[in-house]
């Protein structure tokens, strides 16, 4: 992917030029929704029928934006039917993030130069502010709008409408759906001040606590080359998406909650959507690799809780445990090797036996056998940690 051009120099940023038309509508929308919607709840009352309405708009709009705009498009972690995608923009639209060219090539930017304080558009290093909403009031260098990273996207014809039609599409999917559903159910202030302003306040602002907080507060299992956090009370809000420590090194990936017990909605909706052939080619990394990124953080743990302990412990302790981290770390090297062996000769294989009847049994026992050595050294490493503690 080609690197934003954009550059900008600290004093530049500082007066970046307001975005007026953004600052009203995040404005006005916030506003109404702690002012108006509770208002109208004491002195009207809310139908049934339109929190039923707050919820399903919410949802469609939230899935639209990690299964569609984030999943399908910026990542392409799998390929989805025209029906599922014309979904996804009309609810993507809804949700009011963008087109979802705009959306994409600003995602595809924040991934190849996360925390960079220049190139990335939404850099937590510059502050909850700014990497929460801060970054859509001003025109910021790092803003700056530049396609050359989406020639996917600029192809679809579907993204192509959306972007050119957008803010007729926006009006009529923000004012059009809820004064619709309002006017069927016969609550049509109620529907639309709760399916309407009020879940498009919230589905913002749980979508920008991705940029935000799980950038700030959370774990890191995977890696800790960037700030990108697990967190599974945001995984919660926003669908899945708060397991953004694998999805920033695996962001290939169609999961972001890769254990089959994680929260993500998002990832349950992909896969159960294939079983009726809406979806297809989902992406997943191979358990290996998750294993060994794994067990790479647990060795540095391990390492930098030695060093912590060695001023205080006894000597012959110290080099007893140093001995045994380096033992393992010998072992895991190994199996690494080992499966880098094994994946070169199945690909060899398998392009030998594209014509014949392709026995994969034994490689994949292979490939099980070397997983469950990285488990088992991930136990021990485990129980070795404890004992630092
Ligand atoms: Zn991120
Ligand atoms: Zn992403």
């Amino acid at each position: 992917m080609p690197k934003s051009s954009a550059t900008v120099q600290p004093s530049a940023a500082r007066s970046a030029p307001p975005i007026w038309v953004n600052i009203a509508l995040f404005s006005l929308t916030f506003l109404a929704a702690i002012v108006v919607v509770p208002w109208y709840g004491i002195t009207h009352g809310y139908s049934a029928a339109a929190w039923v309405l707050f919820g399903v708009f919410l949802a469609a709009n939230e899935l639209s934006i990690t299964a569609g705009y984030h999943r399908l498009w910026a990542h392409r972690t799998y390929e989805a039917h025209w029906s599922l995608r014309v979904l996804y923009l009309i609810f993507g639209t809804m949700a009011m993030q963008n087109s979802a060219w705009i959306w994409c090539s600003g995602h595809r930017r924040h991934h190849l130069n996360v925390d960079d304080e220049e190139l990335d558009p939404y850099s937590a290093r510059r502050g909850f502010w700014f990497s929460h909403i801060g970054w859509m009031l001003r025109e910021y260098p790092s803003g700056k709008t530049d396609f050359s990273n989406i020639p996917d996207l600029r192809r679809d014809r579907m993204l192509a409408f959306q972007h050119r039609h957008y803010l007729a599409l926006v009006l009529l999917t923000n004012l059009g759906l809820p004064l619709l559903a309002g006017w069927l159910t016969g609550d049509l202030w109620g529907v639309f001040l709760l399916a309407g302003v009020l879940r498009l306040v919230v589905s913002h602002h749980f979508t920008f606590f991705i940029n935000s907080l799980a950038h700030m507060w959370g774990s890191r299992p995977y890696t800790e080359d960037n700030t990108a956090r697990d967190n599974p009370v945001l995984a919660v809000l926003t669908f899945g998406e708060g397991y953004h420590n694998f999805h920033h090194i695996f962001a290939h990936d169609y999961r972001n909650g890769v254990r089959w017990w994680q929260w993500d909605p998002t990832k349950w909706l992909i896969a159960g959507l294939q079983f009726v052939g809406l979806t297809r080619k989902l992406k997943r990394t191979p358990v290996f690799q998750i294993q060994r990124a794994l067990l790479a953080m647990q060795f540095a743990r391990a390492q930098s809780s030695l060093e912590r302990v060695a001023p205080t412990a006894a000597p012959s302790r110290i080099s007893e445990l140093r001995q045994h981290i380096s033992r393992e770390y010998d072992s895991f090297l190994a199996a690494v090797a080992d499966w880098a062996k094994v994946k070169e000769q199945w690909l060899t294989e398998k392009k030998r036996a594209v014509a014949e009847h392709w026995e994969h049994t034994s490689f994949q026992l292979r490939f099980k056998e070397l997983e469950q050595r990285l488990r088992l050294q991930r136990r021990r490493l485990r129980v070795l940690q404890a004992q630092l503690a």
